[in-house]
Protein backbone atom coordinates (compact mmCIF):
# COMPACT_ATOMS: atom_id res chain seq x y z
CA UNK A 1 0.00 0.00 0.00
CA UNK A 2 1.22 3.13 -0.77
CA UNK A 3 0.95 6.66 1.43
CA UNK A 4 0.08 8.52 -1.55
CA UNK A 5 -3.16 6.08 -1.87
CA UNK A 6 -6.51 7.53 -0.46
CA UNK A 7 -7.30 5.28 2.57
CA UNK A 8 -11.24 4.72 4.23
CA UNK A 9 -9.74 4.92 7.69
CA UNK A 10 -6.85 7.00 9.24
CA UNK A 11 -6.28 6.89 12.81
CA UNK A 12 -4.70 8.56 14.62
CA UNK A 13 -2.84 7.41 17.91
CA UNK A 14 -1.23 3.74 18.58
CA UNK A 15 -2.16 2.81 22.19
CA UNK A 16 -4.22 0.09 22.82
CA UNK A 17 -7.34 2.01 21.12
CA UNK A 18 -5.77 2.77 18.04
CA UNK A 19 -4.40 -0.61 17.36
CA UNK A 20 -7.61 -2.44 18.48
CA UNK A 21 -9.42 -0.26 15.92
CA UNK A 22 -6.61 -0.61 13.32
CA UNK A 23 -6.73 -4.29 13.53
CA UNK A 24 -11.18 -4.80 13.68
CA UNK A 25 -10.86 -2.64 10.39
CA UNK A 26 -8.09 -4.25 8.71
CA UNK A 27 -9.69 -7.43 9.30
CA UNK A 28 -13.12 -6.16 8.10
CA UNK A 29 -11.06 -5.42 4.65
CA UNK A 30 -10.84 -1.76 4.64
CA UNK A 31 -7.57 0.21 3.67
CA UNK A 32 -6.20 1.57 7.06
CA UNK A 33 -3.44 3.10 7.92
CA UNK A 34 -2.18 4.75 11.46
CA UNK A 35 0.04 6.83 12.71
CA UNK A 36 2.07 7.25 16.31
CA UNK A 37 3.83 10.17 17.22
CA UNK A 38 5.85 7.93 19.41
CA UNK A 39 6.66 4.02 19.75
CA UNK A 40 3.35 1.72 20.05
CA UNK A 41 1.84 1.55 23.61
CA UNK A 42 4.26 3.97 24.70
CA UNK A 43 1.45 6.56 25.82
CA UNK A 44 -1.04 5.36 28.22
CA UNK A 45 -1.34 1.99 27.70
CA UNK A 46 2.74 1.58 28.55
CA UNK A 47 1.79 3.19 31.81
CA UNK A 48 -0.63 0.93 33.29
CA UNK A 49 -1.08 -2.12 35.65
CA UNK A 50 -1.95 -4.80 32.94
CA UNK A 51 -4.57 -5.45 35.16
CA UNK A 52 -6.98 -7.60 33.42
CA UNK A 53 -10.00 -6.71 35.52
CA UNK A 54 -12.60 -9.21 36.57
CA UNK A 55 -14.99 -6.10 36.21
CA UNK A 56 -15.58 -6.59 40.95
CA UNK A 57 -13.34 -3.03 40.75
CA UNK A 58 -16.11 -0.99 39.06
CA UNK A 59 -19.21 -3.06 40.93
CA UNK A 60 -19.99 0.16 43.44
CA UNK A 61 -19.45 3.25 40.91
CA UNK A 62 -19.84 1.45 37.22
CA UNK A 63 -21.81 -1.61 36.85
CA UNK A 64 -22.18 -1.31 33.22
CA UNK A 65 -17.78 -0.48 32.72
CA UNK A 66 -17.79 -4.10 35.34
CA UNK A 67 -20.23 -6.11 33.41
CA UNK A 68 -18.21 -5.05 30.23
CA UNK A 69 -14.65 -5.81 31.69
CA UNK A 70 -16.27 -9.38 32.70
CA UNK A 71 -16.97 -10.46 29.30
CA UNK A 72 -14.54 -8.97 27.44
CA UNK A 73 -11.69 -10.61 30.07
CA UNK A 74 -13.47 -14.09 29.12
CA UNK A 75 -12.97 -13.30 25.46
CA UNK A 76 -9.55 -12.50 25.60
CA UNK A 77 -8.29 -15.04 27.86
CA UNK A 78 -9.63 -16.55 24.41
CA UNK A 79 -7.84 -14.91 21.72
CA UNK A 80 -4.87 -14.08 23.69
CA UNK A 81 -4.13 -17.27 25.24
CA UNK A 82 -0.38 -16.07 25.44
CA UNK A 83 0.04 -12.97 26.93
CA UNK A 84 -2.45 -13.62 30.05
CA UNK A 85 -0.77 -14.71 33.17
CA UNK A 86 -3.86 -16.18 34.53
CA UNK A 87 -3.00 -15.46 37.99
CA UNK A 88 -6.28 -14.72 39.61
CA UNK A 89 -7.31 -11.94 42.56
CA UNK A 90 -8.25 -11.27 45.86
CA UNK A 91 -10.25 -8.58 47.40
CA UNK A 92 -9.13 -7.84 51.19
CA UNK A 93 -10.49 -6.96 54.07
CA UNK A 94 -8.00 -5.12 56.67
CA UNK A 95 -10.55 -2.94 58.37
CA UNK A 96 -13.77 -3.60 60.44
CA UNK A 97 -15.71 -1.39 57.69
CA UNK A 98 -14.10 -2.91 54.90
CA UNK A 99 -15.11 -6.09 56.45
CA UNK A 100 -18.54 -4.67 56.79
CA UNK A 101 -18.43 -3.82 53.40
CA UNK A 102 -18.07 -7.40 52.25
CA UNK A 103 -22.10 -7.74 52.26
CA UNK A 104 -22.15 -4.95 49.97
CA UNK A 105 -19.89 -5.88 48.05
CA UNK A 106 -21.49 -9.42 47.28
CA UNK A 107 -24.60 -7.72 46.63
CA UNK A 108 -22.94 -5.36 43.50
CA UNK A 109 -21.35 -8.33 42.44
CA UNK A 110 -24.16 -10.34 41.83
CA UNK A 111 -26.10 -7.32 40.38
CA UNK A 112 -23.32 -7.01 38.36
CA UNK A 113 -23.00 -10.50 37.09
CA UNK A 114 -19.69 -10.76 38.69
CA UNK A 115 -18.04 -13.97 39.72
CA UNK A 116 -16.29 -13.85 43.37
CA UNK A 117 -16.37 -16.35 46.25
CA UNK A 118 -15.49 -15.52 49.85
CA UNK A 119 -12.53 -17.31 51.35
CA UNK A 120 -11.28 -17.87 54.68
CA UNK A 121 -8.39 -15.54 55.33
CA UNK A 122 -6.07 -18.78 56.57
CA UNK A 123 -6.43 -20.00 52.68
CA UNK A 124 -5.97 -16.82 51.90
CA UNK A 125 -2.91 -16.13 53.65
CA UNK A 126 -1.28 -19.80 52.89
CA UNK A 127 -1.36 -18.92 49.34
CA UNK A 128 -0.50 -15.71 49.99
CA UNK A 129 1.90 -15.30 52.70
CA UNK A 130 3.76 -11.74 52.03
CA UNK A 131 -0.30 -10.03 52.39
CA UNK A 132 -1.01 -8.60 55.61
CA UNK A 133 -1.57 -11.02 58.53
CA UNK A 134 -4.67 -8.91 59.80
CA UNK A 135 -6.40 -9.82 56.75
CA UNK A 136 -10.50 -9.91 57.73
CA UNK A 137 -12.04 -11.38 55.13
CA UNK A 138 -11.31 -12.40 51.64
CA UNK A 139 -13.53 -12.12 48.15
CA UNK A 140 -11.90 -14.38 45.30
CA UNK A 141 -12.28 -12.85 41.63
CA UNK A 142 -11.02 -13.54 38.01
CA UNK A 143 -8.66 -11.33 37.51
CA UNK A 144 -5.48 -11.65 36.07
CA UNK A 145 -2.53 -9.85 34.22
CA UNK A 146 -1.90 -8.70 30.55
CA UNK A 147 0.87 -7.69 28.79
CA UNK A 148 -0.13 -4.26 27.53
CA UNK A 149 2.58 -3.76 25.39
CA UNK A 150 2.62 -7.18 23.67
CA UNK A 151 -1.51 -6.72 23.41
CA UNK A 152 -0.70 -3.93 21.19
CA UNK A 153 1.72 -4.96 19.31
CA UNK A 154 -0.27 -8.34 18.03
CA UNK A 155 -3.11 -5.79 17.57
CA UNK A 156 -0.92 -3.66 14.96
CA UNK A 157 0.85 -7.44 13.67
CA UNK A 158 -2.88 -8.58 12.80
CA UNK A 159 -3.37 -5.20 11.33
CA UNK A 160 -0.51 -5.51 9.12
CA UNK A 161 -0.87 -9.03 8.07
CA UNK A 162 -4.33 -7.78 7.27
CA UNK A 163 -3.18 -4.91 5.12
CA UNK A 164 -2.78 -2.30 7.14
CA UNK A 165 0.35 0.35 7.25
CA UNK A 166 1.49 1.10 10.72
CA UNK A 167 3.51 4.57 10.62
CA UNK A 168 5.56 5.01 14.06
CA UNK A 169 7.28 8.23 15.04
CA UNK A 170 5.17 9.85 12.89
CA UNK A 171 2.88 12.90 13.99
CA UNK A 172 -0.51 14.17 13.37
CA UNK A 173 0.12 17.80 12.86
CA UNK A 174 -3.25 19.15 11.82
CA UNK A 175 -6.36 18.19 10.15
CA UNK A 176 -6.89 19.13 6.50
CA UNK A 177 -10.37 20.25 6.40
CA UNK A 178 -12.39 21.52 3.22
CA UNK A 179 -15.46 23.72 3.87
CA UNK A 180 -17.08 21.05 6.82
CA UNK A 181 -15.82 18.09 5.44
CA UNK A 182 -12.37 16.68 7.07
CA UNK A 183 -10.38 14.86 4.22
CA UNK A 184 -6.99 13.89 5.68
CA UNK A 185 -4.02 14.87 8.18
CA UNK A 186 -0.54 16.79 7.93
CA UNK A 187 2.18 14.31 9.17
CA UNK A 188 5.31 14.90 10.52
CA UNK A 189 7.63 11.72 10.00
CA UNK A 190 10.17 12.90 13.20
CA UNK A 191 12.92 10.25 12.18
CA UNK A 192 13.42 10.94 8.78
CA UNK A 193 12.02 14.89 9.36
CA UNK A 194 9.42 14.70 6.31
CA UNK A 195 6.29 16.64 6.38
CA UNK A 196 3.40 14.72 4.16
CA UNK A 197 -0.87 15.23 3.66
CA UNK A 198 -2.41 12.01 3.56
CA UNK A 199 -5.94 11.86 2.60
CA UNK A 200 -8.91 8.84 3.74
CA UNK A 201 -12.82 8.97 3.97
CA UNK A 202 -12.71 9.06 7.66
CA UNK A 203 -10.46 10.43 9.97
CA UNK A 204 -10.11 8.46 13.91
CA UNK A 205 -8.72 10.17 16.79
CA UNK A 206 -7.92 7.42 18.84
CA UNK A 207 -4.89 9.92 20.86
CA UNK A 208 -6.38 9.49 24.32
CA UNK A 209 -5.55 11.75 26.80
CA UNK A 210 -4.40 13.91 24.04
CA UNK A 211 -7.82 14.12 22.42
CA UNK A 212 -8.68 17.39 22.99
CA UNK A 213 -5.40 18.65 21.44
CA UNK A 214 -5.91 17.70 18.15
CA UNK A 215 -9.79 18.63 18.14
CA UNK A 216 -8.69 22.34 18.10
CA UNK A 217 -8.29 22.62 14.64
CA UNK A 218 -12.07 22.76 14.47
CA UNK A 219 -12.76 25.70 16.36
CA UNK A 220 -15.53 24.10 17.95
CA UNK A 221 -18.67 25.77 19.95
CA UNK A 222 -18.63 22.89 22.15
CA UNK A 223 -14.95 21.13 22.49
CA UNK A 224 -14.25 17.15 24.27
CA UNK A 225 -15.16 17.27 28.14
CA UNK A 226 -11.75 15.48 28.85
CA UNK A 227 -10.24 15.34 31.77
CA UNK A 228 -6.39 13.66 31.56
CA UNK A 229 -5.87 12.17 35.27
CA UNK A 230 -2.62 10.84 35.71
CA UNK A 231 -1.92 7.81 38.28
CA UNK A 232 2.04 6.89 39.40
CA UNK A 233 2.76 3.21 40.06
CA UNK A 234 5.36 1.53 41.63
CA UNK A 235 7.80 -1.36 40.81
CA UNK A 236 9.31 -3.78 43.37
CA UNK A 237 11.70 -6.19 42.94
CA UNK A 238 10.51 -9.88 42.74
CA UNK A 239 7.55 -11.45 42.57
CA UNK A 240 6.25 -11.15 45.99
CA UNK A 241 2.63 -11.76 45.48
CA UNK A 242 1.41 -14.78 42.91
CA UNK A 243 -2.19 -13.10 42.22
CA UNK A 244 -3.93 -9.81 42.21
CA UNK A 245 -4.14 -8.31 45.37
CA UNK A 246 -7.01 -5.49 45.70
CA UNK A 247 -8.17 -3.41 49.55
CA UNK A 248 -11.76 -4.30 50.50
CA UNK A 249 -13.62 -1.07 49.52
CA UNK A 250 -14.62 1.18 47.19
CA UNK A 251 -11.62 2.35 44.52
CA UNK A 252 -9.05 4.75 45.49
CA UNK A 253 -5.07 5.66 46.19
CA UNK A 254 -2.55 2.59 46.33
CA UNK A 255 -5.21 -0.28 46.41
CA UNK A 256 -3.70 -2.13 43.55
CA UNK A 257 -0.92 -4.85 43.31
CA UNK A 258 -0.32 -6.76 40.76
CA UNK A 259 2.08 -9.35 40.07
CA UNK A 260 3.68 -8.48 36.36
CA UNK A 261 6.42 -10.80 34.99
CA UNK A 262 9.09 -11.13 38.08
CA UNK A 263 7.82 -7.94 39.75
CA UNK A 264 4.98 -6.36 41.45
CA UNK A 265 3.61 -3.17 40.76
CA UNK A 266 1.77 -1.19 43.21
CA UNK A 267 -0.59 1.48 41.94
CA UNK A 268 -2.13 3.95 41.94
CA UNK A 269 -3.54 7.22 42.86
CA UNK A 270 -5.98 9.89 40.43
CA UNK A 271 -4.58 13.62 39.93
CA UNK A 272 -5.57 15.89 36.99
CA UNK A 273 -3.28 17.41 34.69
CA UNK A 274 -3.10 19.72 32.38
CA UNK A 275 -3.35 19.01 28.34
CA UNK A 276 0.19 20.63 27.67
CA UNK A 277 1.77 18.88 30.51
CA UNK A 278 0.78 15.03 29.03
CA UNK A 279 4.45 14.90 27.26
CA UNK A 280 6.37 15.34 30.13
CA UNK A 281 4.51 13.98 33.52
CA UNK A 282 5.77 13.99 36.67
CA UNK A 283 5.89 12.24 39.75
CA UNK A 284 6.17 13.72 43.18
CA UNK A 285 8.35 12.56 46.21
CA UNK A 286 4.45 12.93 48.57
CA UNK A 287 2.74 10.47 45.67
CA UNK A 288 5.29 8.01 45.62
CA UNK A 289 5.57 8.43 49.79
CA UNK A 290 1.59 8.25 50.21
CA UNK A 291 2.07 4.81 47.62
CA UNK A 292 4.35 2.95 49.53
CA UNK A 293 2.88 3.88 52.65
CA UNK A 294 -0.60 2.09 51.99
CA UNK A 295 1.37 -0.81 49.80
CA UNK A 296 2.37 -1.50 52.74
CA UNK A 297 -0.39 -1.83 54.25
CA UNK A 298 -1.91 -4.64 51.95
CA UNK A 299 1.61 -6.42 51.59
CA UNK A 300 4.33 -4.93 55.12
CA UNK A 301 7.16 -6.93 52.80
CA UNK A 302 7.32 -3.73 50.41
CA UNK A 303 9.07 -2.04 53.27
CA UNK A 304 12.02 -3.96 52.71
CA UNK A 305 11.18 -4.30 49.08
CA UNK A 306 13.42 -2.54 46.60
CA UNK A 307 11.39 -0.11 44.46
CA UNK A 308 13.62 -0.43 41.17
CA UNK A 309 11.05 1.97 39.12
CA UNK A 310 7.98 4.04 39.13
CA UNK A 311 5.91 5.78 36.12
CA UNK A 312 3.13 7.57 35.42
CA UNK A 313 0.30 7.53 32.87
CA UNK A 314 -2.61 9.69 31.96
CA UNK A 315 -6.28 8.37 31.81
CA UNK A 316 -8.71 10.38 29.47
CA UNK A 317 -11.30 10.38 31.65
CA UNK A 318 -14.86 11.78 30.25
CA UNK A 319 -15.70 15.28 32.68
CA UNK A 320 -19.56 14.52 32.68
CA UNK A 321 -19.03 11.13 34.55
CA UNK A 322 -17.04 12.60 37.09
CA UNK A 323 -19.55 13.53 39.43
CA UNK A 324 -21.10 10.57 40.58
CA UNK A 325 -23.75 10.36 43.40
CA UNK A 326 -21.30 9.19 45.54
CA UNK A 327 -19.28 12.74 45.02
CA UNK A 328 -19.88 15.78 46.72
CA UNK A 329 -18.03 17.93 44.74
CA UNK A 330 -18.55 21.12 43.11
CA UNK A 331 -17.51 22.05 39.36
CA UNK A 332 -14.11 23.28 39.80
CA UNK A 333 -13.10 21.06 42.96
CA UNK A 334 -12.31 17.23 41.26
CA UNK A 335 -10.24 15.47 43.90
CA UNK A 336 -8.78 11.86 44.16
CA UNK A 337 -11.71 10.14 45.29
CA UNK A 338 -13.95 11.31 42.33
CA UNK A 339 -11.60 11.01 39.88
CA UNK A 340 -11.22 7.21 41.24
CA UNK A 341 -14.81 6.81 41.55
CA UNK A 342 -15.63 8.15 38.10
CA UNK A 343 -16.96 6.31 35.20
CA UNK A 344 -14.74 4.25 32.81
CA UNK A 345 -16.89 4.31 29.94
CA UNK A 346 -16.16 5.44 26.53
CA UNK A 347 -17.29 7.93 24.59
CA UNK A 348 -17.30 7.66 20.53
CA UNK A 349 -18.06 11.66 19.54
CA UNK A 350 -18.62 13.02 15.86
CA UNK A 351 -19.24 16.24 14.92
CA UNK A 352 -22.06 16.52 13.11
CA UNK A 353 -23.87 18.77 15.27
CA UNK A 354 -21.31 20.93 14.93
CA UNK A 355 -21.96 20.39 10.82
CA UNK A 356 -18.79 18.59 10.31
CA UNK A 357 -18.25 14.96 8.75
CA UNK A 358 -15.43 12.61 8.13
CA UNK A 359 -13.89 13.23 11.92
CA UNK A 360 -14.84 10.84 15.32
CA UNK A 361 -12.89 11.04 18.24
CA UNK A 362 -13.11 7.87 20.81
CA UNK A 363 -12.00 8.15 24.64
CA UNK A 364 -12.76 7.03 28.13
CA UNK A 365 -12.61 3.15 28.76
CA UNK A 366 -9.98 0.47 30.02
CA UNK A 367 -7.42 -1.81 28.35
CA UNK A 368 -9.62 -4.91 29.06
CA UNK A 369 -12.39 -3.24 27.62
CA UNK A 370 -10.54 -1.99 24.31
CA UNK A 371 -11.68 -4.48 22.00
CA UNK A 372 -15.16 -3.84 22.37
CA UNK A 373 -14.34 -0.37 22.39
CA UNK A 374 -12.90 -1.00 18.68
CA UNK A 375 -15.69 -3.16 17.83
CA UNK A 376 -17.72 0.32 18.28
CA UNK A 377 -15.54 2.37 16.69
CA UNK A 378 -15.68 -0.02 13.47
CA UNK A 379 -18.97 -0.35 13.61
CA UNK A 380 -19.97 3.16 13.52
CA UNK A 381 -16.93 3.65 10.23
CA UNK A 382 -18.19 0.82 8.21
CA UNK A 383 -22.16 2.26 8.99
CA UNK A 384 -20.81 5.82 7.58
CA UNK A 385 -18.69 4.26 5.07
CA UNK A 386 -22.02 2.24 3.52
CA UNK A 387 -19.83 -1.00 4.13
CA UNK A 388 -21.40 -3.96 5.73
CA UNK A 389 -18.98 -6.11 7.17
CA UNK A 390 -19.14 -7.89 11.00
CA UNK A 391 -16.54 -7.92 13.76
CA UNK A 392 -14.45 -11.24 14.19
CA UNK A 393 -12.00 -10.07 16.80
CA UNK A 394 -14.21 -11.72 19.68
CA UNK A 395 -13.35 -14.86 18.17
CA UNK A 396 -9.99 -14.68 16.03
CA UNK A 397 -7.08 -15.06 18.19
CA UNK A 398 -4.57 -12.69 18.39
CA UNK A 399 -0.94 -13.61 15.94
CA UNK A 400 1.10 -15.99 18.29
CA UNK A 401 -2.24 -17.09 20.26
CA UNK A 402 -3.28 -19.73 17.69
CA UNK A 403 -1.38 -22.61 18.87
CA UNK A 404 0.05 -21.50 21.95
CA UNK A 405 2.43 -24.62 23.32
CA UNK A 406 2.34 -25.31 26.63
CA UNK A 407 5.09 -25.13 29.07
CA UNK A 408 5.54 -29.05 29.37
CA UNK A 409 5.61 -29.17 25.80
CA UNK A 410 8.24 -25.21 25.35
CA UNK A 411 10.16 -27.32 28.23
CA UNK A 412 11.09 -30.86 26.30
CA UNK A 413 11.63 -28.91 23.18
CA UNK A 414 14.23 -26.30 24.40
CA UNK A 415 15.43 -28.31 26.97
CA UNK A 416 15.06 -25.36 29.32
CA UNK A 417 14.07 -25.59 33.05
CA UNK A 418 10.06 -24.49 33.74
CA UNK A 419 10.66 -20.81 34.14
CA UNK A 420 12.42 -20.13 31.38
CA UNK A 421 9.49 -21.92 29.20
CA UNK A 422 6.60 -20.20 30.74
CA UNK A 423 8.87 -16.84 30.53
CA UNK A 424 9.03 -17.76 26.31
CA UNK A 425 5.49 -19.04 26.62
CA UNK A 426 4.47 -16.18 27.63
CA UNK A 427 5.82 -13.69 25.38
CA UNK A 428 5.75 -15.08 22.23
CA UNK A 429 3.14 -18.39 22.24
CA UNK A 430 3.13 -20.12 18.80
CA UNK A 431 6.24 -17.82 17.71
CA UNK A 432 8.72 -19.50 20.02
CA UNK A 433 9.24 -21.55 17.16
CA UNK A 434 10.46 -18.76 14.91
CA UNK A 435 12.71 -17.85 17.84
CA UNK A 436 14.97 -20.36 16.50
CA UNK A 437 15.89 -23.82 17.43
CA UNK A 438 18.86 -22.65 19.49
CA UNK A 439 17.84 -19.31 21.53
CA UNK A 440 17.10 -21.05 24.84
CA UNK A 441 19.54 -24.32 24.64
CA UNK A 442 22.45 -22.03 25.34
CA UNK A 443 20.44 -20.40 28.49
CA UNK A 444 21.85 -23.15 30.65
CA UNK A 445 25.60 -23.51 30.10
CA UNK A 446 25.72 -27.04 31.38
CA UNK A 447 22.74 -27.81 28.14
CA UNK A 448 25.09 -26.45 25.40
CA UNK A 449 25.07 -29.08 22.69
CA UNK A 450 28.57 -29.17 22.27
CA UNK A 451 27.90 -30.04 18.39
CA UNK A 452 26.59 -26.26 17.65
CA UNK A 453 29.11 -24.40 16.58
CA UNK A 454 30.32 -21.11 18.10
CA UNK A 455 29.05 -18.32 16.27
CA UNK A 456 25.35 -20.01 16.05
CA UNK A 457 26.07 -19.92 20.30
CA UNK A 458 26.65 -16.62 20.13
CA UNK A 459 23.80 -15.17 17.89
CA UNK A 460 21.63 -16.98 20.79
CA UNK A 461 23.80 -15.20 23.63
CA UNK A 462 21.31 -13.59 26.29
CA UNK A 463 21.99 -9.78 25.78
CA UNK A 464 19.94 -9.28 28.72
CA UNK A 465 21.01 -11.16 32.62
CA UNK A 466 18.27 -9.61 34.70
CA UNK A 467 15.22 -10.50 32.28
CA UNK A 468 17.17 -13.49 30.49
CA UNK A 469 16.14 -12.12 26.76
CA UNK A 470 18.37 -13.86 23.80
CA UNK A 471 19.76 -11.59 20.71
CA UNK A 472 17.69 -14.06 18.92
CA UNK A 473 14.85 -12.39 20.56
CA UNK A 474 15.26 -9.11 19.78
CA UNK A 475 16.10 -9.85 16.12
CA UNK A 476 12.85 -11.45 15.58
CA UNK A 477 10.81 -8.21 17.15
CA UNK A 478 12.94 -6.17 15.34
CA UNK A 479 11.44 -7.93 11.65
CA UNK A 480 8.11 -8.67 12.72
CA UNK A 481 6.89 -5.95 15.68
CA UNK A 482 7.82 -2.05 14.47
CA UNK A 483 10.98 -1.38 16.28
CA UNK A 484 12.79 1.77 14.85
CA UNK A 485 14.96 2.54 18.16
CA UNK A 486 16.80 1.56 20.82
CA UNK A 487 14.80 1.78 23.67
CA UNK A 488 11.67 0.34 21.54
CA UNK A 489 13.48 -3.16 22.12
CA UNK A 490 12.36 -3.03 25.89
CA UNK A 491 9.13 -2.29 25.30
CA UNK A 492 8.26 -5.58 23.19
CA UNK A 493 11.29 -8.11 25.35
CA UNK A 494 11.01 -6.00 28.52
CA UNK A 495 15.16 -6.25 27.94
CA UNK A 496 16.44 -3.47 30.16
CA UNK A 497 13.46 -3.13 32.82
CA UNK A 498 15.18 -5.32 35.18
CA UNK A 499 17.33 -4.33 38.39
CA UNK A 500 20.20 -3.02 36.53
CA UNK A 501 17.67 -0.72 33.97
CA UNK A 502 19.83 -1.70 30.70
CA UNK A 503 23.66 -0.63 32.39
CA UNK A 504 24.79 -4.09 31.31
CA UNK A 505 22.15 -4.92 28.11
CA UNK A 506 21.93 -1.42 26.40
CA UNK A 507 25.69 -1.36 24.64
CA UNK A 508 25.21 -4.61 23.49
CA UNK A 509 21.81 -3.64 22.36
CA UNK A 510 23.25 -0.57 20.57
CA UNK A 511 26.08 -2.63 19.05
CA UNK A 512 23.81 -4.72 17.36
CA UNK A 513 21.44 -2.26 15.96
CA UNK A 514 24.55 -0.83 14.74
CA UNK A 515 25.06 -4.23 12.81
CA UNK A 516 21.60 -4.66 11.66
CA UNK A 517 20.33 -1.08 10.30
CA UNK A 518 22.23 1.46 8.58
CA UNK A 519 22.07 3.85 11.06
CA UNK A 520 25.30 5.98 11.30
CA UNK A 521 27.27 6.18 14.74
CA UNK A 522 26.61 9.40 15.45
CA UNK A 523 22.26 8.03 15.20
CA UNK A 524 23.30 4.52 17.32
CA UNK A 525 24.45 7.14 20.21
CA UNK A 526 21.51 9.63 20.20
CA UNK A 527 19.39 7.07 20.61
CA UNK A 528 21.59 5.32 23.15
CA UNK A 529 21.49 8.21 25.07
CA UNK A 530 17.99 8.57 24.66
CA UNK A 531 17.33 5.24 26.19
CA UNK A 532 19.80 5.56 28.99
CA UNK A 533 18.16 8.78 30.01
CA UNK A 534 14.76 7.35 30.04
CA UNK A 535 16.24 4.61 31.81
CA UNK A 536 17.53 7.07 34.79
CA UNK A 537 14.91 9.18 34.66
CA UNK A 538 13.46 7.98 37.54
CA UNK A 539 16.77 8.27 39.72
CA UNK A 540 15.93 11.03 42.42
CA UNK A 541 12.84 9.43 43.59
CA UNK A 542 13.91 5.62 43.71
CA UNK A 543 15.51 3.88 46.85
CA UNK A 544 19.39 4.10 48.21
CA UNK A 545 20.00 0.88 46.53
CA UNK A 546 18.30 1.63 42.92
CA UNK A 547 19.94 5.08 43.24
CA UNK A 548 23.80 3.01 43.78
CA UNK A 549 22.79 1.40 40.52
CA UNK A 550 21.95 3.73 38.89
CA UNK A 551 24.82 6.14 39.64
CA UNK A 552 27.50 3.03 38.59
CA UNK A 553 25.56 2.63 35.35
CA UNK A 554 26.29 6.86 34.62
CA UNK A 555 30.09 6.36 35.69
CA UNK A 556 30.02 3.11 33.47
CA UNK A 557 28.75 5.19 30.26
CA UNK A 558 29.82 8.53 31.08
CA UNK A 559 33.47 8.67 32.65
CA UNK A 560 34.52 5.02 32.37
CA UNK A 561 33.16 4.21 28.78
CA UNK A 562 33.04 8.15 27.55
CA UNK A 563 29.62 7.06 25.82
CA UNK A 564 27.52 10.26 26.18
C1 LIG B 1 -2.04 4.69 36.06
C2 LIG B 1 -3.01 3.93 35.19
C3 LIG B 1 -3.25 2.59 35.43
C4 LIG B 1 -4.14 1.88 34.63
N1 LIG B 1 -4.33 0.55 34.85
C5 LIG B 1 -5.17 -0.15 34.07
C6 LIG B 1 -5.30 -1.55 34.26
O1 LIG B 1 -4.61 -2.15 35.07
N2 LIG B 1 -6.21 -2.21 33.49
C7 LIG B 1 -6.98 -1.57 32.55
O2 LIG B 1 -7.81 -2.24 31.95
N3 LIG B 1 -6.83 -0.25 32.32
C8 LIG B 1 -5.93 0.46 33.03
N4 LIG B 1 -5.75 1.80 32.81
C9 LIG B 1 -6.47 2.43 31.69
C10 LIG B 1 -5.78 2.11 30.36
O3 LIG B 1 -4.39 2.24 30.49
C11 LIG B 1 -6.28 3.07 29.28
O4 LIG B 1 -7.69 3.00 29.23
C12 LIG B 1 -5.76 2.70 27.89
O5 LIG B 1 -4.39 2.39 27.90
C13 LIG B 1 -6.02 3.88 26.96
O6 LIG B 1 -5.48 3.56 25.69
P1 LIG B 1 -5.55 4.61 24.51
O7 LIG B 1 -5.12 3.92 23.29
O8 LIG B 1 -6.88 5.28 24.51
O9 LIG B 1 -4.54 5.76 24.94
P2 LIG B 1 -2.95 5.83 24.80
O10 LIG B 1 -2.32 4.54 25.15
O11 LIG B 1 -2.50 7.03 25.54
O12 LIG B 1 -2.73 6.05 23.25
C14 LIG B 1 -2.86 7.30 22.63
C15 LIG B 1 -1.66 7.46 21.72
O13 LIG B 1 -1.85 8.61 20.87
C16 LIG B 1 -0.57 9.13 20.59
N5 LIG B 1 -0.75 10.48 20.08
C17 LIG B 1 -1.17 11.58 20.75
N6 LIG B 1 -1.24 12.64 19.92
C18 LIG B 1 -0.86 12.21 18.69
C19 LIG B 1 -0.73 12.85 17.43
N7 LIG B 1 -1.01 14.13 17.26
N8 LIG B 1 -0.29 12.12 16.38
C20 LIG B 1 0.00 10.80 16.53
N9 LIG B 1 -0.11 10.15 17.71
C21 LIG B 1 -0.54 10.84 18.79
C22 LIG B 1 0.14 9.05 21.93
O14 LIG B 1 1.55 9.09 21.77
C23 LIG B 1 -0.36 7.72 22.47
O15 LIG B 1 0.53 6.65 22.21
C24 LIG B 1 -4.84 2.53 33.57
C25 LIG B 1 -4.58 3.88 33.33
C26 LIG B 1 -3.66 4.58 34.12
C27 LIG B 1 -3.37 6.00 33.84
Amino acid sequence: MELTQDFDAIIIGGGICGAGIARDLALRGLKVILFEKKDLAEGTTGRCHGLLHSGARYVSTDPQTAKECAKENEILRKIATHIIDSCGGYYIALTDEEANYGEQFIEYCTTAEIKIEEIKPEEFLHLEPNCNPQVKRVFRVNDAYIDPFLLTYYNALDAKQHGAIIKTYTSVEHLILTEKEIVGVRIHDTISDEFMNIYGKIIINATGPWSALLESDLKLKNTLQIVPTKGTLLVYKKRLVSSVINRLRKPGNGDIIVPSHQSVILGTNAIPVNERELDRLKTTYEEIDELEHLGEELLPILKSARLIRYYTGARPLIKSNLFTENSHQGKNSIHDSSLHNSSRQFKIVDYSDEGFSGFVTVFGGKLTIYRLLAEKVSDYVCHQLGIIEKCSTDTTPLPGADLAYTKEEIQEMFNINEQRATDMSFKWGSFVEEMGNLCITCLDSAKIDPNIEINERNKNRIICECEKVTENELKWVREHLFVQKIDDYRRRTRQGMGVCQGQFCLFKVADMELQWSNKTHIQIMEELKEALEERWKTEDLVDQLQKRQIKLAKYMYILGGNLL
